[in-house]
């Protein structure tokens, strides 16, 4: 039985995760959980979603299905924020992951779907499911389970005490920093480095306490034992698209769709403008078609790289189309222009800078009694590098490929 889960919390607690831990552990006596629980991420730019548009599947054998359906159902009816106002549950149990379910899947990381959709599929197929309220959560909970994953990550998320929900969180900062030490580059987004912050702990009354990322289970585990914090209700090590880029599509800037995320080619048409609030944003050309990027300030340090880009240099960007702006999720320089300055020329006898002789004069200097026609352009040196940049681990997205994971390109990963 391949059980789907989605849509259980709002902003005021619980967590599509944590109910289907406890699902989990209550279906143990019911049959045998195979493999590991899969937590997938869709649609960033999805507008119901709580936080990260997460939803949940895993895998159990078990030769008493109704009882396994009576305990979901019982699980998501006690563990389900009913009052939450975008809340709408989705609970879906499938013999198989077939084709379509896979298909739906990849839509579900990349467009943005109806509701009808999801019970089409389910219908078609024959697949036992209960949608509650307006059963949004159904997209999310079939996606999960047609999720097939050429590439994933980990996350091992560790679960408050029921007690402490709402409450501060208790992590030992000096220990959060030792197991990054001690395990990055094997995970990854525990703490942000150039911002000095911790980032792997939520601030929201949810029951989650922090999650730790990354490609080895053994370094997550590791890191795990290192940190000290409040007592751990139960933790669950997921595998997970994040940090994968499932969510990008090769795209080309003329055909972009707004709510979906793309890697666009193409040339700086103009340096980057910042506005109010340090949001910074330029214009993006292939051919004759243009798109406004933006790093916005939660990008933080990465803004310095966009600032250095001038007229021409060619890039790779990567990110979610919304309202006609790509929103940066990392950029690739595939080739600096010349970055030119004029000024006006310098006096051949004393080396002095010359002045304007008068409009459409040419320049003199007064000293030496010089002259000289034009302005003279001066190469300036870039204190930029092609390859990667990306913006740091306070403002990554759950999906966003981290650089520290395409070791053999060029990369300058944000630490
Ligand atoms: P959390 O991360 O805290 O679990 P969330 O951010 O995952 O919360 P949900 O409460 O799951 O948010 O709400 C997201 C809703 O959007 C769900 O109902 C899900 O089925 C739906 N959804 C997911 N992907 C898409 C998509 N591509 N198109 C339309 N709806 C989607």
């Amino acid at each position: 039985m391949f059980i789907g889960i989605d849509d259980t919390d709002s902003e005021r607690g619980l967590c599509t995760t944590y109910l289907s831990a406890v699902l989990m552990e209550r279906l143990r006596p019911l049959g045998e959980i195979i493999g590991r629980p899969k937590l997938i991420r869709l649609n960033p730019c999805a507008r119901y979603k709580t936080r990260g548009n997460a939803a949940l599947a895993f895998q159990l054998e078990s030769d008493r299905p109704e009882e396994v359906k009576d305990a979901a159902l019982k699980t998501v009816l006690e563990l389900s924020d009913f009052s939450g106002m975008n809340t709408n549950p989705g609970l879906v149990i499938a013999p198989q992951v077939t084709a379509q379910m896979t298909a739906f899947y990849q839509r579900a990381v990349t467009e943005i779907l109806e509701i009808k959709e999801a019970k089409k599929l389910l219908d078609e197929e024959g697949i036992w499911y209960r949608g509650f309220k307006k059963g949004r959560g159904l997209i999310g909970a079939l996606a999960a389970i047609g999720a097939v994953l050429p590439d994933f990550t980990y996350e091992l998320i560790a679960y408050r005490e029921r007690a402490r929900w709402g409450t501060p969180r208790y992590i030992d900062a000096a220990s959060v920093w030792r197991a990054d030490a001690l395990t990055y580059p094997r995970t990854w987004d525990t703490v942000d480095h150039h911002n000095n912050r911790i980032v792997f702990a939520p601030h929201s009354a949810d029951p989650v306490l922090f999650g730790i990322r990354g490609c080895d289970p053994q370094a997550i585990l590791e890191a795990f034992r290192t940190i000290k914090s409040e007592p751990v209700e139960r933790s669950v090590l997921y595998q997970t698209n994040q940090g994968t880029d499932a969510h990008i599509q090769q795209g080309v800037v003329a055909d972009v769709r707004d709510c979906e995320s793309y890697r666009l080619h193409g040339f700086v048409a103009e340096p980057a403008q910042a506005i109010a609030g340090g949001h910074l944003f330029f214009p993006l050309q292939n051919d004759a078609a243009r798109i406004n990027c933006a790093a916005f300030e939660p990008t933080k340090n990465f803004r310095a790289v966009v600032l250095q880009l001038v007229l021409g240099d060619e890039l790779e960007v990567c990110g979610s189309v919304q309202e006609g702006t790509l929103n940066l999720e990392k950029i690739n320089i595939l080739h600096l222009a010349d970055k030119v300055e004029t000024s006006a020329p310098l006096c051949p006898k004393c080396q002095k800078r010359m002045e304007s002789a008068g409009k459409g004069q040419g320049y003199r200097c007064r000293r030496c009694k010089t002259h000289a026609e034009g302005r003279v352009q001066q190469l300036l040196t870039r204190n930029l590098e092609t390859g990667y940049y990306e913006v740091p681990p306070i403002a990554r997205r759950h999906l966003s490929k981290p650089l520290v994971r395409m070791s053999g390109e060029n990369v300058h990963p944000s630490r």
